[in-house]
């Protein structure tokens, strides 16, 4: 994961480092391969020129050109820049205190990882001290429901759902009336994802958020899909609205691209990354430590 990137980056800086002055054509140059390398790693064009010229700037001030190290001072304005990407801070989810009932809309395309991520996300606010229900509101994917009861079962949380509903929005206000009437204080709903934008899909979603009401609502994104989520996350976000994404399959070998580009291009911020498949892999999202990942 991030490797490729990461190597690049290595060399790139490696060239500079060992030199005592560096010029502004080094920067240029510098920052040329980088451009490469981030366009390589599949990050949006837009996104590639912003970051470029907001580096080129700054690296071509006195500070870095008289620096007594100008190639340390440099990698530091190119991690600065990569964080800033990235989101700056850590973005926790905002829920309600204990005693209301928060919830949590999880969207995407199907086989992005949100029925998994549901889980972990579930067993993550449950060792928080939270009473988690989890809510089977995908009714399009055939195994969805089975597959979250499963897994449900393997991190020990309750699991809604009704076996004669077809309607995911009647499903989900059923669901709402029995986490208030049985004291859960967090709902994770499930919802379908299809294998493309439709606008079936989208409109259920919005009547979904309606009757739910959620505090949060996050985007599920396979990283391995690279700029194609990005776009797919921007369309949510026009439509239905998003608080925050999930980034799956991190430990896949993603380039990087939808990484670093989602926030950039979304505004909306990364708040966890899926890390494998099992209930545990979830880890909340903090743009340094990606950026010292790509930067070695
Ligand atoms: P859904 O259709 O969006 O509900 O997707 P699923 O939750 O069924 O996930 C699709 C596949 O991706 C499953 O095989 C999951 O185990 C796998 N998956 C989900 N998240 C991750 C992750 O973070 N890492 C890896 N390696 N696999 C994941």
């Amino acid at each position: 994961m991030l490797e490729r990137i990461s190597d690049k980056f290595s060399d790139i800086f490696r060239q500079l480092s060992g030199k005592a002055t560096i010029s502004e054509k080094n920067i240029q140059d510098a920052v040329e391969e980088i451009k490469v390398a981030l366009l390589e790693a599949d990050v949006n064009l837009r996104v590639v020129r912003r970051f470029v010229n907001r580096t080129i700037e700054e690296a071509k001030g006195e500070a870095v050109l008289k620096a007594v190290n100008p190639g340390q001072q440099f990698v530091k304005i190119v991690n600065d820049k990569i964080v800033q990407l990235l989101g700056d801070e850590h973005q926790d989810l905002e829920l309600k205190g204990p005693d209301a009932l928060s919830s949590i809309l999880m969207m995407g395309l199907q086989g992005s990882g949100k029925t998994t991520t549901s889980a972990k996300l579930g067993l993550r606010l449950k060792k928080e001290g939270r009473r988690v229900l989890l809510v089977a509101a995908d009714l399009v994917r055939p195994a969805a429901v089975d597959q979250l009861k499963v897994l449900g079962k393997q991190v020990d949380l309750e699991v809604f759902s009704l076996e004669k509903e077809k309607d995911p929005v009647k499903l989900v206000g059923e669901a709402k009336k029995y986490a208030i009437k049985s004291s859960f204080n967090t709902m994770i709903v499930d919802t379908s994802g299809r294998l493309h934008l439709d606008e079936e899909m989208m409109k259920q979603i919005v009547d979904i958020k309606r009757v739910l009401d959620p505090q949060e609502q996050l985007f599920v994104a396979d990283s391995m899909t690279g700029q194609e989520a990005v776009t797919i996350a921007k369309s949510f976000d026009e439509q239905v609205g998003i608080s925050g994404v999930v980034l799956t399959k991190f430990d896949s070998d993603t380039r990087g691209g939808a990484a670093l580009s989602l926030k950039s291009v979304t505004g909306k911020p990364i708040k966890y990354v899926g890390v494998g498949e099992k209930p545990e892999d979830l880890d909340p999202f903090y743009p340094e430590r990606i950026a010292s990942r790509i930067l070695g």
